[in-house]
């Protein structure tokens, strides 16, 4: 795979040089040169990512924001500059308003719990839809439980779009809050949200995007949308896993109360009272994860040293291509056929299991997810057990695409 021809591809990239840059791309898997297409669970991480662990750990590891000593300002100085980055890439007003936190689950947890206990009393609702990932849909329930509010959803179609005269319907000046995913994990959707952004505004009601699947596919930009609140994972844009961003408009946020209490997010501490920091650090209890913050930096930069519209354009073209031929085989049928998709490729064939399907991919080297991919209710709707789910990456080539269709091929033979 080290010389990559992409015919009917009109850009420029040099995706054998992208590919090189990713170690874990030249491993064989069960004999077989691996084709990883489970992108949308995690991507692979680029060289850079890697190196910039090992420098860390070799060279500057120390606690962050405390210390005087030389490492620890160089460690708080690099996790910093990480915000700053993430900052740029989204385009938001201020550093400040840059939460680091475990990842979009962890994010929807603390936004849902705190943005819960300041602004939902009972009878006020939350809107979500019907394609959410679960990290998007359990928190909400708790704390709708918890607040005595009510969760309502927004429904799809059979392409998997949402219902936009449904979702005016349920709009209302009780809304609360829209927590929506941008791009849906199982489906490939991408939902129309500037839209639904300023509907939502227009009935007073905030809006949480959940980008998981967004945030290195295409060009986010919190303030062109006007979004309340985004939230994403570093693990699935080519950096560690353990970290993620919630980002809140500094007013907002500031309305909120802490999520956790520790070290970090206080100003004073007595026995009687305790006074909390300012923003971010008001949300960041305890030592986080220090070298993971500071690679995500790194991811950073490795996707701007490509340019996200480059990679959305080249994935967007991958997903076509990845779609026509897959027509090719006998009994497979798409699940998600929304008119504006990105990064994933959802499908089920007649007659085979999903998960057999992806038991025999996997013995010829090639990785994908197979299972209801934490979007149960997707599953239940389109009446399937699961799907098998191929998501790309920059990384990804037309060459791995023809793999995965000659895969496939065998596999629907060997189990039919
Ligand atoms: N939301 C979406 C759309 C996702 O795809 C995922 C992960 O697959 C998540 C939320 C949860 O992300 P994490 O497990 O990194 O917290």
């Amino acid at each position: 795979m080290s010389s990559v021809v992409v015919s009917n591809y009109a850009g420029s990239l040099d995706i054998a040089a992208i590919r090189a840059a990713f170690p874990i791309l030249s491993t064989t898997v069960n004999g077989k040169p691996l084709v990883y297409l489970d992108n949308g669970a995690t991507t692979q991480k680029p060289q850079r990512v890697i190196d910039t662990i090992n420098e860390y750990y070799t060279r500057h590891n120390s606690n962050i924001h405390r210390g005087v000593h030389f490492l620890s300002q160089y460690a708080t100085d690099a996790y910093e500059v990480t915000r700053k980055k993430i900052q740029r890439f989204i385009n938001a007003k201020h550093d400040h308003e840059i939460i680091f936190t475990k990842g979009t689950t962890d994010g929807i947890n603390l936004l849902a719990y705190s943005f819960g206990k300041s602004s939902i009393q009972p009878g006020d609702e939350i809107l979500i839809s019907a394609m959410e990932h679960h990290s998007n849909i359990v928190p909400w329930q708790i704390m709708c439980e918890d607040r005595g509010a009510v969760l309502r959803v927004i429904p799809m179609n059979e392409k998997g779009e949402l219902i936009m005269e449904e979702f005016y319907k349920l709009l209302n000046s009780k809304t609360k809050m829209v927590a929506i995913t941008y791009i849906s994990n199982s489906l490939g959707t991408v939902n129309p949200v500037k839209e639904i952004i300023d509907a939502a505004h227009q009935k007073g009601a905030k809006v949480m995007l959940d980008a998981a699947q967004a945030i290195h596919h295409i060009a986010v930009d919190v303030q062109k949308l006007e979004v309340d609140f985004l939230v994403f994972s570093s693990h699935k844009m080519y950096g560690p896993t353990g970290v993620g961003i919630l980002y809140g408009k500094e007013e907002l946020l500031n309305a909120m109360p802490p999520y956790q209490g520790g070290g970090d997010m206080i100003k004073t501490v007595t026995f009687e009272k305790t006074t909390y920091n300012e923003l971010p650090f008001k949300f960041e209890a305890g030592t986080p994860n220090i070298e993971a913050g500071i690679c995500l930096g790194a991811a950073v930069d490795f996707i701007e040293s490509i340019g996200i519209d480059h990679i959305a354009a080249y994935e967007e073209y991958l997903l076509n291509y990845a779609t026509e031929q897959i027509k090719q085989i006998q009994g497979v049928r798409i699940i998600g056929e929304a008119a504006h998709k990105s990064g994933v490729l959802s499908f089920v064939i007649d007659g085979t299991h999903p998960y057999d399907v992806g038991v025999l991919l996997d013995k010829m080297g090639i990785a994908v997810r197979t299972g209801h991919h934490c979007t149960e209710p997707v599953m239940n709707f389109f009446k399937v057990p699961g799907t098998i789910r191929a998501s790309f990456a920059i990384y990804n080539t037309k060459e791995e695409v023809d793999a995965l269709i000659a895969g496939l091929k065998k596999a629907v033979m060997m189990l039919l």
